[in-house]
């Protein structure tokens, strides 16, 4: 694996001796001695089970900590004094707690680090040539620092967020005598419905992802830990832990449609309109579909199942708007956005450096 910048910096940083819980051995020996592995699986062919190994060896070595496993990547903290390694990388404040996502499976895993990468950078951009568009303004601030260490993405080192489960307002929630530990997942869907500014946050936080990207994961009904709280000053603002299903919405001829009415698809929301607004029984009818197979996308248009695909209306239908599943319209976004870049007219100016997220 090439480091590019980085190869000159593999030499002593760590043990200065300040902080003295950490091993002897420095961020820079660490990360190296996992792209070590990395660089391995990849010339072999082989299975990534041998990066899980070699992450549980490097815990047993206390090198690093396992924060959370997901479905293609591990999440880990390193026992190393990170300060020199900030510096380098142009975090802006080298003393920021920070996590390393890796992927054990390198194709899937590692392009869910781009995507975050590309998510963070890309809202940060954006809101620099649109100071006025509040949904980047709110996302550049909101979603964590995270940047790639290596050219291929296999590393990814990201401000470490709270989760949602460990925060205060979950945890008192358990307190209050509701919920046991064990059912954590409860307690974390209970204090989003229940406490009121935490509700907003969630209903802004959603909406201003699904402005900017097509997005899949983020229903808390059925992924409720893939939330947390980043720090900003002295106060705990709700963001996403993983964002490896955001894809930006760059490409406005194959944003996701309602192939009934024609209308854009949006993200359905646990704090929205659509959800609330259409009488108690097909609320129930939604949470049901939004508790047990994911997240959601409708066109939200009350007239939808009586309009045709240019909004005429055509009979008196009595279903509801169109719904479709977040997995379905995010695969089908980034499957029509790389066919029209290989194979069509190519009407936009694309880098193949865009591609890879897709
Ligand atoms: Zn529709």
């Amino acid at each position: 694996m090439n480091f590019g910048k980085f190869n000159e910096l593999s030499t002593s940083v760590g043990g200065i001796g300040t902080q003295q819980s950490y091993s002897s051995v420095n961020a820079y020996d660490i990360l190296a001695e996992i792209s070590h592995v990395i660089d391995i699986v990849i010339q072999r062919n082989l299975s990534g089970d041998m990066i899980i190994d070699a992450i549980e060896r490097m815990t047993a070595e206390r090198k690093i900590e396992i924060k959370g496993i997901g479905t293609n990547r591990i999440c880990i903290k390193l026992l190393a004094d990170t300060r020199d390694l900030l510096n380098r990388m142009s975090f802006t404040d080298n003393t920021m707690p920070v996590v390393v996502k890796i992927p054990y499976n390198l194709s899937t895993g590692g392009k869910d680090n781009l995507r975050e990468e590309f998510a963070y950078f890309y809202t940060k951009n954006l809101h620099v040539k649109n100071p006025d568009l509040i949904s980047a303004d709110r996302l550049s601030k909101l979603l964590p620092v995270t940047k790639k260490y290596d050219d291929y993405g296999f590393i990814l080192i990201q401000e470490e967020i709270i989760p949602i489960e460990n925060s205060e307002i979950v945890l008192a929630e358990i307190k209050n005598g509701n919920f046991s530990d064990a059912s954590k997942a409860s307690a974390v869907i209970s204090a989003v419905v229940s406490n009121e500014a935490l509700h907003l946050q969630m209903y802004d936080l959603v909406n201003y992802l699904d402005e900017l990207f097509v997005i899949a994961d983020l229903n808390v009904l059925f992924s409720r830990f893939n939330f947390g709280f980043k720090q900003i000053g002295n106060h705990h603002y709700l963001t996403v832990l993983d964002l490896g299903y955001a894809l930006p919405k760059m490409f406005p001829r194959f944003e996701p449609k309602c192939p009934r009415c024609g209308q854009k698809l949006r993200y359905v929301n646990i704090a929205d309109d659509y959800y609330n607004g259409g009488g108690l029984a097909r609320k129930e009818k939604i949470k049901n579909k939004l508790i047990s197979q994911g997240g959601f996308y409708s066109c939200k248009n009350e007239n939808c199942s009586n309009s045709d695909i240019n909004g005429n209306i055509v009979s008196s239908g009595g279903t509801d708007p169109f719904m479709k599943k977040d997995m379905d319209v995010f695969e089908q976004y980034a499957a029509d956005v790389r066919t029209g870049y290989l194979y069509a007219e190519r009407a936009e100016e694309v880098s193949d450096d865009l591609m890879r997220i897709f």
